[in-house]
């Protein structure tokens, strides 16, 4: 049995946090197309530079080059009994065409993590930042917040909010993810490789929750 497995989610949900956790728990490597692209690029690899290309003026990086670079990464002898895919398929074609180039398919088990709306804009809105230029000063409203509202704890200046981080920003944001991911969703859904995840409360208790999944869906 391998355990090929694609991470699915919205903003807020916490799939980085949760990828490093299944990763190191299941011991198969975790891939990111993020991660992917700057090694390739730092690697100064033929498919790195062609991407590079893209990026440096602004493109997306076609479909095509990170099916061949995501391709050679999974075919590589660390991934033999499993990996944890991260960024990866955003949309329904693509998640097509990565099936496409493995026979007997390419992913064993997408698991989704879901999370309430409401939460997820708390989640991500909550985000305050230090005005002074020479400050780094990050703060959550619920997560972490500064000792006095509004007020950096470190150097005094007053905390902002990015526009990115204003909940009419949130929505929009949530919402271009639902139009684009329900597809890839639907996708694995009628492979019947699709398993859902509540993933509201700890980091622990929502770990646990995947770790079974995943084991009820590919007992070792
Ligand atoms: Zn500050």
């Amino acid at each position: 049995m391998t355990r090929r497995i694609v991470l699915l989610g919205p903003p807020g949900a916490g799939k980085g946090t949760q990828a490093a956790r299944v990763s190191t728990d299941f011991a198969i490597p975790h891939i990111s197309t993020g991660d992917l692209f700057r090694v390739e690029i730092a690697a100064g690899s033929e498919l790195g530079m062609k991407a590079k290309g893209f990026m440096d003026a602004g493109d997306l990086v076609p479909d095509e080059i990170v099916l061949d670079m995501l391709s050679a990464r999974i075919s590589e002898p660390d991934v033999a009994s499993g990996f944890l895919l991260d960024g990866f398929p955003r949309t329904a074609a693509q998640a097509e065409a990565l099936e496409s180039r493995f026979e007997g398919g390419a992913i064993d088990l997408a698991v989704l993590l879901e999370v309430e709306e409401e939460e997820l804009v708390t989640r991500l809105s909550g985000r305050w930042v230090c005005s002074n230029p020479k400050c780094s000063g990050v703060f959550h409203v619920v997560y972490s917040p500064p000792i006095v509202e509004g007020i950096c704890d470190a150097c005094g200046a007053a905390l902002v909010q990015r526009n990115d981080d204003k909940p009419e920003a949130i929505r929009r944001r949530l919402e271009e993810y639902a139009s684009k991911t329900s597809a890839v969703i639907d996708f694995y859904e009628a492979r019947g490789e699709l398993v859902r995840v509540d993933s509201s409360g700890s980091v622990e208790d929502v770990a646990g929750r995947i770790e079974s999944a995943i084991d009820n869906a590919i007992p070792a």
